[in-house]
């Protein structure tokens, strides 16, 4: 496929290669191998029962954590496609991007990153890095996955100036103020496109958001006045699905658009170019930009605060403030593996190393095993 990449693409010999150096792979690309690794770790399988919005057991149809990242990969991959970017590599991006969050979605992370105040916080964009590079623990030649540079580079999203100190090289980016390569900052927006519409379609399939209310939006009384015209009378369901499969389809010509434009006017040579551009190459243009926003505070004000989602955001925290609680006040009470780790944590860095054993532990759980363990205590 190499041969059809842009000049500023990632490609193997520009890449950064991996910690622990292993030979080519001999039938995939570097950043296929990286998305099987992805596909067949434990972390990955979690995902399905990890909560998007809604919590796992409200609803079959509702997204979860794993539909939502193939979602994102679905999205980014068309448009590397299009832009001649590498598709191997935004996918890999794409599927490991949320496999560190916790469960209960937002909540969860919140709750965490209090328990973990003294602590150095919980971050589930750090702790994503962290599954990949030290929590997975299937392979016999190294930690984690042994994943590229490249792949770890679009996992880390944002981070602060503190912990990029601490993440050597990869870190570098957010002290030096370089830009990711192009493909990290596609998934990046992918995943944005993802979750605001499927959250919009999830929304009003719940009934916790009203289409009609929601065309207050211009863009979406745009969608629903092209649907309305052409198809009359279809039906709520398939008038939703329409609204929302023609919302995808304008913000990711807009994208591809507005990308190629930006990108030909800077005419970056290659992948170092890329990086030292005072901004991202890849995003909407501004009227996309500003919807998408606007988007965003309508579902931030209707969805994720109606009451019947805060409710269960405020059990979600006292579910795992409890477990929290329980588990670093008695490290026996966890597994075997994990009471060793924390005991030993404990042993070299004080409370703070116990803690931080037992947030991997609970931010590894699954929505129902968390509900199965705060039950059990
Ligand atoms: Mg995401």
């Amino acid at each position: 496929m190499s041969v059809d990449l842009a000049p500023y693409a990632v490609t193997a010999s520009n890449s950064r290669g991996r910690r622990y150096p292993e030979d080519p792979p001999a039938y995939r690309t570097e950043f296929q191998r990286d998305r099987d690794r992805i596909i067949h770790s434990a972390a990955f399988r979690r995902l399905v029962y990890k909560t998007q919005v809604f919590v796992n057991h409200e609803g079959d149809l509702y997204r979860t954590r794993l539909t939502h990242s193939l979602e994102v990969a679905q999205i980014a991959r068309t448009v590397a496609r299009a832009i001649r970017l590498n598709e191997d590599l935004v996918e890999a991006i794409s599927l490991a991007h949320d496999l560190g969050h916790t469960p209960f979605g937002h909540a969860g992370q919140d709750a965490l990153n209090a328990c973990m105040r003294n602590f150095g916080g919980f971050e589930h964009n750090l702790q994503s890095l962290r599954v990949v590079d030290r929590l997975e623990n299937s392979h016999a030649d190294f930690p984690g996955l042994n994943l590229t540079f490249e792949t770890r580079e679009g996992i880390l999203k944002h981070c602060s100036a503190a912990n990029a100190r601490q993440l050597g090289d990869l870190g570098e980016r957010f002290l030096s103020r370089e830009q990711p390569g192009l493909e990290a900052q596609l998934a990046n927006i992918a995943d944005e496109i993802a979750y605001n519409n499927h959250d919009v379609d999830d929304g009003l399939r719940s009934g916790l958001i009203d289409l009609a209310e929601l065309a207050e939006l211009p863009i979406i009384a745009e969608q629903l006045e092209v649907v309305q015209s052409q198809h009359p009378g279809i039906g709520e369901r398939r008038e939703i699905h329409e609204v929302v499969r023609g919302l995808i389809g304008e913000f990711v010509t807009d994208l591809i658009d507005t990308s190629c434009a930006r990108i030909e006017l800077a005419a970056p040579e290659d992948l170092a170019a890329i990086r030292l551009q005072p901004r991202p190459l890849i995003g909407f243009s501004k009227p996309r930009a500003e919807a998408m926003t606007t988007l965003k505070q309508y579902l931030r004000e209707h969805l994720y605060r109606h009451p019947r989602v805060s409710r269960m955001t405020e059990q979600a925290k006292g579910i795992v403030s409890k477990l929290f609680d329980v588990y670093t006040t008695n490290y026996e009470r966890l597994p075997d593996e994990y009471a060793n780790r924390a005991r030993k944590g404990h042993d070299t860095h004080g409370s703070g190393g116990g803690a931080r054993v037992v947030a991997d532990y609970i931010a590894g759980m699954t929505d129902r095993f968390a509900l199965q363990a705060h039950e059990a205590l």
